[in-house]
């Protein structure tokens, strides 16, 4: 199994205090803090700042971004800010086709709490759409290529949260989920990937879009830790089990560290959890 991937340090050494000066990196460790990362990982470079091995942070909109804890990340769902979403595909990752596909398993997705004893939601289905534009300007999705010698194979930006729109009856107001604009992938493996490869590796990136962090966090990544006082972690999804190292083994959204096997098989009845308590408000009204 390929390695999905790689914890941040390994690749750019010294590079946190590459770009930045001192009191830059401590400004952006504690907002990363603030967002339940482990700042131990991070790797600062210019406008970039990469935590968690793939997930892609920019600095000008990191102070703009809302902590997980204080918002609905522990509250969800939000709606989708931006919907359709117009996704755009670098020519140099060929056929867009797999990436539609993998894309258009995220709107066939149904309300998953009908398959569980959990309470249901009133919407149906997650009521987000995409569209393929030709033109990057007109995109709020990005599909971008790049070319690294290494184990990585691609990353994805962090989404944002913005305030409720407040609409009038009978609009229910959720805070609005702009997905991760950037997603951005290796070529050095791309094209000696299978379509199915390729499937799994699109939306497993387009679920940190989303705002997921790895299904297997508690194994591969930092877990709750204190840093200056502050107890940093991921904020577990409800309703999803959490009493192993690894509890959702086919998990779509396991690192490279964990048990899924490497080829799309699906997702998870939890990872349907996880999307719906992410984006299940459904999309904009506007
Ligand atoms: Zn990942």
């Amino acid at each position: 199994m390929a390695v999905i991937v790689i914890i941040g340090h390994s690749c750019k050494k010294n590079s946190l205090a590459l770009d930045s000066t001192e009191d830059e990196v401590s400004k952006v460790k504690t907002a990363l803090v603030k967002l339940g990362f482990d700042t131990a990982s991070a790797i600062i470079k210019g406008e970039d700042i990469f935590v968690e091995g793939d997930i892609l942070l920019k600095k000008s909109e990191l102070f703009k971004t809302q902590s997980r804890h204080a918002t609905a990340f522990s509250g969800g769902p939000f709606v989708i800010y931006e919907n359709p979403i117009k996704f755009y595909v670098s020519p140099v990752l060929g056929n867009s086709s797999v990436i539609t596909e993998a894309l258009n398993e995220f709107s066939a997705i149904k309300n998953p709490y009908k398959d569980t004893n959990l309470p249901p939601f009133l919407n149906p289905s997650l009521g987000i759409t995409f569209t393929e534009v030709f033109n990057e300007n007109e995109a709020n999705l990005i599909f971008h290529d790049f070319f690294e010698n290494s184990i990585r194979l691609g990353y994805a930006q962090w989404p944002n949260v913005l305030p409720a729109e407040n609409l009038p009856p009978p609009y229910v107001n959720h805070a609005r989920l702009q997905t991760g604009k950037n997603m951005y992938f290796n070529t050095f493996h791309w094209s000696g990937l299978s379509i199915s490869q390729k499937k799994f590796l699109v939306a497993h990136e387009f679920g940190h879009a989303l705002g997921l962090r790895h299904t297997d966090w508690r194994r591969s990544e930092a877990s709750a830790m204190n840093i200056d006082g502050v107890l940093i972690g991921a904020y577990t999804v409800p309703n999803t089990p959490n009493s192993t190292t690894n509890p959702d083994p086919n998990s779509l959204f396991n690192s490279g560290a964990g048990t899924t096997p490497f080829f799309w098989n699906g997702f998870t009845i939890y990872d349907k959890v996880a999307i719906w308590f992410v984006a299940g408000g459904g999309a904009s009204a506007l």
